[in-house]
């Protein structure tokens, strides 16, 4: 389906200004927002594509590139554009719309980025360290990982009571784990809530504790996750899967896993963003005469031609041997950096050869001006 005009879609004019921009989007959220259209799936893709719709109109840059080029301005290509936007973006948008915390559309919106009358709480996060060699970077790689996570409590199923029994109704709340108050705002009259003090905000009183659990509702398991880890992420980035953290205490929404990658150094090659780098030495015989020598390569080893008359410093392209681009549109080479490995030690044998050449006029170097500088090389590659 075509997207709508953004500036349609919040039903404002094209030279509407930020503030105008905001309120609109103010009042579209508050119409739209699925707490108050539960249920309701054209409610949900308004609210959705006001969102997206302030998310670019809202940014002076992105703005100026849809005025310039629509859509496809803002849309795709790497870095994304509004395109897509999820709940949790939209919901950590309105920090900055209603002002942030303690304004009245927090207990109006649920609290605690709560949906709906009841609070659904959410579960801490977990975050491991997963280490990787370069050659599960390159090509991405599924791995089996054992976390301990609280996960529900088996024997009370997951409420904290003894057996599973059912909880008492709060008294003080009746239930609903708040306390309200009216309360006079700019916007008019609005309902203030705060956590009830009785029972926490969870409506509910445990009066016999489930002894497996200690009335937490949640224990510790070690679990086995699958982790998928695509071809091209780098050290320190974290990969995140929703709803594989811990479970909060007595029923909620899980955490997610915070999966933190490492590289694990590779003992021939290095890597130099999406390129991987090799240093190889060869005698100053094969450089002079030329040869083929194998070298490690991600996929393996691979046979590769040193030209006659090769020179220390030469660096050798192969292309698309280095690592995918995590976004998947290009892929790195791998350069093989030639040094000339002068002997350390010779035989009396050895020195007589060398002697005989040293004055040959072959032997004297003669950088001429096509000889390019390290520098000139560096500034090729990379
Ligand atoms: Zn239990
Ligand atoms: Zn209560």
């Amino acid at each position: 389906m075509a997207k709508r005009d953004y500036y349609e879609v919040l039903g404002v004019g094209r030279d509407a200004s930020a503030e105008e921009i905001k309120k609109a989007y103010r009042k579209m959220a508050i119409k739209y927002h699925p707490d108050k259209n539960p249920d309701d799936a054209t409610a949900e893709d308004k609210f959705k594509e006001a969102a997206e719709a302030y998310e670019v109109l809202q940014d002076p840059q992105k703005r100026q590139r849809y005025d310039r080029f629509g859509h496809q301005g803002v849309n795709g290509g790497a870095g994304g554009g509004a395109g897509g936007m999820n709940m949790d973006d939209i919901f950590s948008q309105f920090g900055d719309i209603f002002g942030g915390g303690g304004s009245p559309f927090e207990s109006f919106f649920g609290g605690d980025g709560g949906r709906g009358g009841q609070r659904r709480r959410k579960g801490s996060n977990l975050r491991i360290k997963l280490k990787l060699t370069l050659d599960e970077i390159a090509n991405g790689v599924e791995k089996n990982i054992k976390v301990k996570r609280y996960a529900s409590c088996d024997t009370c199923g997951g409420n904290g009571a003894k057996n599973g029994t059912a909880l008492t109704t709060c008294g003080t709340c009746g239930g609903s784990g708040q306390v309200k108050k009216v309360v006079n705002t700019m916007l008019g009259q609005m309902v203030s809530a705060s956590t009830c003090p009785t029972c926490n905000g969870e409506g509910k009183i445990i009066s016999d504790k489930c002894e497996a659990c200690y009335g937490e509702g949640r224990v510790q398991k070690e679990e086995v996750i699958k982790i998928k880890i695509p071809a091209g992420v780098a050290e320190g980035m974290q990969l995140s899967m929703s709803g594989k953290g811990n479970v909060p205490p007595r029923g909620g929404v899980p955490g997610d896993l915070l999966i933190v990658v490492e590289e694990k150094e590779d003992e021939f090659l290095k890597r130099d963003g999406n390129n991987v780098v090799y240093d190889l030495y060869i005698s100053f015989v094969d450089a002079a005469l030329g040869t083929s020598v194998e070298v490690p390569t991600i996929g393996g080893k691979v046979k590769i031609k040193i030209p006659e008359g090769t020179q220390s410093g030469k660096i050798l392209r192969l292309r698309n041997k280095g690592i995918k681009d995590i976004n998947g549109y290009t892929t790195g080479d791998q350069l093989i950096h030639v040094n000339i490995w002068t002997p350390k030690q010779l035989s009396k044998e050895e020195k007589a050869t060398l002697e005989q050449l040293r004055d040959s006029a072959n032997f004297k170097p003669n950088p001429g001006k096509n000889e390019k500088s390290i520098f000139d090389k560096m500034k090729e590659f990379f």
